[in-house]
């Protein structure tokens, strides 16, 4: 006798719902997405998607405006048509989530576009209807954390979802935040022209991150003339007359024309019934995931920044997927947060995947360390850069390798050999004994391992 068909019901169509809602049509599932703002979701819409975008500009920009030194005679300095850069934005995110639509209809999955709810055991309720389910998967996402006393007002004082509704560059942007999204903004905006002020709460940008990598960026932000406030919190934001004025809180103030706020997000789950269905949240309101995404509610699963596992938009897929696989029957591994693969779109960009550096020096991790700059590559040379390095974490005994940070332009095509390297156990000298392209920046990742292989008695 077969079983009958499995009811899918997906709360959220950023990457943790559709991707999940693919999954679970594939394995033959009668599938229901509920989604208030459009497929893709903030990711598509208005963070991940529109960010790289503004960054693909922003790195072109760079790459105009330093062609003088590559020998190209051009007429001064470039400079950005905003309303065209935004216009071009907000076109592709939305040409993205009609993709999406596209290709979840082709796979006979129901979307429902309106805010849905828990409402009782195997059930959902949205636009009047309830669904009912074997299995329920929240994918909601997250919102942008708002700072008392520095209300967003959209037009001077902002979020980044409402980075691509101004008209103009800003002249003088005050970031505050110096995590990842407030490094790739004022990274970005530096490039296309603004004046730019970042304000970090910390001793040094990207607090998180390889501290080689951070204070890499950090010097080049501040060589090109970036104004970087370390050890300084911003208390309030005020609009005024001519703009905005940042309050810190040991009594200075920074004044500019825009002030972007990128400090944080907290979890999309009001008005979901959460509380009624039980289930679990954390002390900051995350829902409470294991590792193949079930929360505390049986036939009750959770997916994406609603989680706060680790804001990815692959990492959303990946626990959406293993929801699907799991509640359907399929073989699954639980989600491995140690492979993920991540980077800072940034200019170098920071590519990390594996073992970090911090867990190396406080000796949870043993490792062998190898740092290469990218100074002396070739490729580097030609392309006329100099920021940048390869490092690899390998495995003292065995040699194999643990994981890597590049620091390079296009890092985040480039850590994809680090990670093969990573997930198929491949040692240092097979890694070295692999061909890469002369000249390429990838030779470096090679020159790394082999310079892993030479033997000196207290390592490299
Ligand atoms: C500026 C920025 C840049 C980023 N860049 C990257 C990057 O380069 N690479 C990367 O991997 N990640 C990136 N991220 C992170 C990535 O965007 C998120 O991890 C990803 O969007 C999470 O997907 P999600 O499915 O959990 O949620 P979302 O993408 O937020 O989607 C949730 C969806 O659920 C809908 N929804 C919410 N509540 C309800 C409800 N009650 N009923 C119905 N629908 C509802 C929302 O409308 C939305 O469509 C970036 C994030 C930011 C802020």
């Amino acid at each position: 006798m077969t079983l009958p068909r499995q009811r899918i019901a997906i709360l959220g169509g950023g990457p943790g719902g559709y991707e999940a809602a693919l999954v679970a049509a594939q394995l033959g599932a009668d599938v229901t997405v509920v989604d208030s703002d459009g497929l893709g979701g903030a990711c598509v819409l208005t963070d991940c998607v529109p960010s790289k975008s503004l960054i693909e500009t922003s790195n072109a920009m760079t790459l105009v405006n330093r062609s003088t030194g590559l020998g190209i005679a051009t007429g001064g300095l470039a400079t950005v048509n905003a309303a065209r850069l935004y216009e071009r934005i907000t076109d592709l995110a939305r040409a993205q989530s009609r993709d999406i639509t596209a290709r979840v209809a082709a796979e006979n999955v129901r979307v429902i576009a309106a805010h849905g709810r828990l409402a009782g055991p195997g059930t959902v309720r949205a636009a009047g209807e309830e669904i009912k389910a074997d299995a329920i998967l929240i994918a909601t996402g997250a919102l942008p954390r708002v700072l008392p006393g520095a209300e967003p007002d959209g037009e001077r004082i902002l979020t980044w979802r409402q980075l691509y509704d101004l008209t103009e560059l800003p002249r003088d942007l005050i970031v505050v935040g110096s995590g990842v999204t407030g490094a790739e903004f004022a990274c970005a905006y530096q490039a296309l022209g603004s004046r730019v002020t970042l304000v970090s709460s910390r001793d040094r940008v990207l607090p998180q991150e390889d501290e080689d990598a951070a204070s890499l960026i950090e010097d080049v932000f501040r060589r090109g003339g970036m104004t970087v406030l370390g050890r300084s919190r911003a208390q309030a934001v005020r609009r005024d007359s001519g703009g905005v004025t940042v309050t810190l809180e040991d009594g200075r103030s920074v004044t500019g024309s825009h002030c972007l706020l990128t400090v944080g997000m907290v979890p999309r789950t009001g008005g979901c019934g959460l509380d009624e269905a039980g289930v679990k949240v954390d002390a900051n309101g995350f829902i409470e995931v294991d590792r193949v995404s079930r929360t505390s509610v049986p036939g009750v699963y959770a997916a994406g920044d609603c989680t706060g596992v680790l804001m990815l938009a692959s990492v959303a897929a990946m626990q959406g997927r293993i929801a699907m696989w799991h509640t359907l029957g399929e073989a699954v591994g639980p989600l491995r947060l140690g492979h993920v693969a991540a980077t800072i779109f940034t200019d170098p960009e920071i590519a990390t995947v594996g073992v970090s550096q911090r867990a190396v020096t406080a000796g949870e991790v043993s490792a062998r360390v190898l740092k290469l700059p990218l100074a002396t590559n070739p490729r580097a040379k030609m392309a006329g850069f100099r920021d940048g390095f390869v490092k690899l974490f390998t495995s003292p005994g065995t040699g194999v390798v643990l994981g890597g940070v590049i620091v390079a332009p296009r890092a985040s095509e480039l850590i994809l050999a680090v990670s093969v390297a990573m997930e198929q156990r491949l040692t240092a000298e097979e890694l070295a004994h692999t061909f890469a392209v002369y000249p390429s920046l990838s030779g470096s990742v090679t020159e790394a391992a082999r310079k892993l292989m030479e033997f000196t008695p207290d390592g490299p």
